[in-house]
């Protein structure tokens, strides 16, 4: 008898983002800064400095102060991960028994159902509305009926960009007491609902932030929790040692330091976003376009189109890259520079203009 992968992961293919090189990228949602020279001067001696023989800060001390600080917490409600994919990873496997219930909504990020299938978790699927919002009410009985152990959703939600208030986020996270609600906050950077200042006062939150949206650092690979003590105390328990290199460990407490470039370049991608979507509104308008668009919370603009796979071809074509969601039928658009923003609005009228008109006349 030879070996054989087990069942579980043998079908599955290796994580593949979009193949090629593009001229402009609009598929990750990164941020369109890269950093300013003035900071990649102070990376240099942090590189300097780095003791390259030595394990990591397995509490990522600094780290978490400088986060802790700039989003005015305490750092002892902190942990810092290899992004906060190495979280949800954490949160399938270690913080549940197999065969826990998990409640994920849909449309929503897909890594999170991914890796409860790894763990071997049971997933319930709670369907948004035809708008994409959450029914706070419905989602509370849903939870209930199925004596859920976890509900973990994004908010603003990757990837259709909507949001829910603090106050329903608030209900939910006190309605369902005996759920662990993971909250995803990775672009409430772009929106002002969050609930990260109360994580700790929660018996069943966890908050999850990352470096790799508004913070403009995705090679650095860094996420948080933030929980309460016992919460937090168990997530420091259950990660690996050393998950957060000494150098990300340093860059990043740098860069959390620099309050004012943050909120800049923060404030830049809200503008480039509000712009986006004004100027694909217009598109829907000019061509009357079937279309559905949707208020965006965060830094991408969400786009069902009966011809989003066709738009989406065209595009690459073209040298642009965005994110298409076959099943949803929909493109995923992130905020660019003006010039690539010009450059991908001019690109899908020219798409419409060879296509979609003609066939509407
Ligand atoms: C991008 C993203 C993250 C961040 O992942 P990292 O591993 O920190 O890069 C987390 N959640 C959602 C919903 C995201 O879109």
């Amino acid at each position: 008898m030879s070996y054989e992968l087990c069942k579980k992961v043998r079908e599955l293919e290796p994580y593949e983002p979009i193949s090629g090189t593009y001229r402009v990228r609009l598929d990750a949602n990164e941020s369109f800064f890269d950093m300013p020279d003035e900071i990649r001067g102070e990376i240099r001696d942090i590189i300097d400095r780095t003791a390259f023989n030595r394990y990591p800060d397995p509490t990522a001390k600094k780290l978490n102060e400088a986060f802790a600080s700039y989003y005015k917490i305490s750092p002892d409600n902190v942990t810092a991960t290899n992004g906060s994919d190495e979280m949800l990873y954490l949160l399938a496997s270690a913080m549940l028994q197999k065969g826990s219930r998990v409640v994920v909504t849909d449309p929503d990020f897909s890594m999170y159902a991914f890796y409860s299938f790894l763990s071997e978790n049971e997933i319930l699927t709670y369907r948004k509305d035809e708008y994409l919002n959450i029914d706070v009410d419905a989602l509370i009985s849903f939870i209930k009926e199925n004596k859920a152990d976890m509900l973990i959703f994004s908010n603003p939600c990757n990837p259709t960009g909507c949001g829910i208030k603090a106050e329903d986020a608030r209900k939910l996270v006190d309605s369902v007491g005996d759920c662990l609600v993971v909250l995803d906050e990775a672009y409430m950077d772009f929106w002002d609902q969050s609930l990260i200042s109360e994580a700790a006062d929660h018996d069943n939150l966890i908050v999850l932030k990352t470096a790799s949206k508004a913070v403009g650092c995705a090679a650095l690979r860094l996420g948080f929790a933030v929980a309460n003590k016992t919460i937090t105390r168990a997530l420091r328990a259950v990660k690996s040692p050393y998950n957060v290199n000494s150098l990300s460990q340093a860059i990043g407490e740098c860069i959390y330091r620099h309050v004012d470039m943050l909120e800049k370049s923060r404030d830049e991608i809200i503008k480039s976003r509000s712009e986006l979507y004004k100027g694909l509104y217009g598109l829907i308008l000019n061509y009357k376009l079937t279309s559905s668009i949707y208020m965006p919370c965060a830094n991408f603009v969400f786009m069902k189109d009966e011809n989003a796979g066709d738009m989406f071809r065209y595009l690459l074509s073209e040298g642009i890259a965005v994110r298409y969601f076959k099943n949803a039928g929909a493109l995923r658009i992130t905020a660019g520079t003006d010039e690539e923003n010009t450059e991908l609005l001019a690109a899908l009228e020219r798409y419409i203009h060879e296509n979609v008109v003609k066939i509407n006349r």
